[in-house]
């Protein structure tokens, strides 16, 4: 990809006075463990904070023992003092079914959160980065969604926890940068998906993968006519890194997702057919507020950012399934009754 090319080719001309200092809230999480790895591969040091709130410490092993790598564990919403050049804010659990478990606590990560870095950012002049989702637009009435589009949400609905409170992180970071100038980048995150995805994680391909891997019914909610549009975690990263990276003054919001859009039942059947599995594919009921469709408009990202995502579905699949076999292989010796999924039980 043309945007990682060229990421590669300033980190490797990189100065000692170019290393960066970089926090990564939520680091050991799905997608903050692969930035952080990035990140150290292109020789930044890294501080990773963490509450593992929903997710593993297993997901940073790899990383711990690193010299420039670093763990905080520690809740986002508090204060933070620490001298850094840099600060990723990606610290929320982002399943439906892990977000909806402590709702209160979920906006509390999105508002204390987000002003906990904003304010760190304001002290020490780091630039920051919001994970905000596609989830800000609801269940949208424009498709795809371009980062223009307002939304359709639900304000008092299961999802409202996250939804508004990323609504009003965004709207935080927005308020920083005009009252006191603070560098901020604002990225809307579409469906992503790859290694290191809890097993319980509740979200789609994961459940699907792990239920194909099991023999187990795969559970589509409604009629499976709704539809996703996933993106492989490299690609996501890339991404990450490429607005923070970008021009002063452009904060964004930039959407960043992968635009090939699948309904839940094909991808169901794709599943099905790449784990070679016997499992059928059963209806649940579909739960509420679930939005009928979602596709990223990604243009600004390819203009400004030079940035697309270049992972196939089928790609990213094959290594997705690889890995919750090993991990499915890893749980079972451990513990063989296994690991029971998070799925909607109507
Ligand atoms: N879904 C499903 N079966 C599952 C988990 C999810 O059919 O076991 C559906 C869900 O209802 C939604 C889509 O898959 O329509 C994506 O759900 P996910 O929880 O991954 O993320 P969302 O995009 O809804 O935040």
């Amino acid at each position: 990809m043309l945007a990682e090319i060229r990421t590669e080719m300033t980190e490797s001309s990189m100065t000692q006075r170019d290393k960066l200092r970089i926090l990564v809230t939520g680091g050991g999480g799905f997608i903050g463990s692969h930035l952080c790895q990035r990140l150290l591969d292109h020789g930044h040091s890294v501080i990773c904070l963490d509450n593992f709130v929903s997710s593993s410490p297993r997901n940073i092993d790899v990383l711990q023992g690193h010299p420039q790598f670093e763990l905080i564990q520690q809740d986002v919403s508090l204060p933070l003092t620490l001298q850094v050049d840099q600060i990723y804010n990606l610290a929320c659990p982002a399943s439906p079914v892990q977000y909806q478990l402590n709702p209160v606590q979920t906006i509390r990560t999105n508002v204390a959160g987000a002003t906990s870095v904003l304010e760190l950012a304001k002290t020490t002049g780091a630039r920051v980065l919001q994970a905000s989702t596609s989830e800000i637009y609801g269940d949208p009435a424009v498709h795809p969604q371009p980062e223009s589009y307002w939304g359709h949400v639900n304000p008092i609905g299961l999802r409202a926890c996250y939804d508004e409170g990323k609504r009003c992180a965004e709207a935080l970071f927005f308020a920083y940068h005009q009252q006191f100038a603070v560098d901020i980048k604002v990225v809307r995150i579409f469906n992503t998906y790859g290694p290191r995805t809890q097993l319980n994680d509740g979200r789609v391909i994961s459940n699907f993968t792990v239920q194909a891997l099991r023999g187990e019914d795969i559970t589509v909610y409604g009629d499976g006519s709704q539809t996703r549009s996933f993106c492989y975690v490299d690609d996501l990263v890339s991404g990450l890194i490429a607005m923070m990276n970008s021009e002063q003054g452009f904060t964004g919001p930039v959407n960043l997702g992968n635009p090939e859009e699948i309904t839940i039942l094909e991808l169901a059947q794709k599943l099905t057919e790449m784990t070679a599995s016997g499992s059928s594919i059963v209806l649940k009921a579909l739960p509420q507020d679930d939005p009928r469709q979602r596709m990223p408009d990604i243009q600004l990202a390819q203009q400004r950012l030079n940035w697309w995502p270049s992972t196939t579905l089928s790609q990213g699949l094959a290594r997705t399934i690889d890995y919750f076999a090993q991990e499915l292989a890893r749980v079972n010796r451990t513990s063989p009754a296994g690991q029971p999924i998070h799925s909607k039980d109507h």
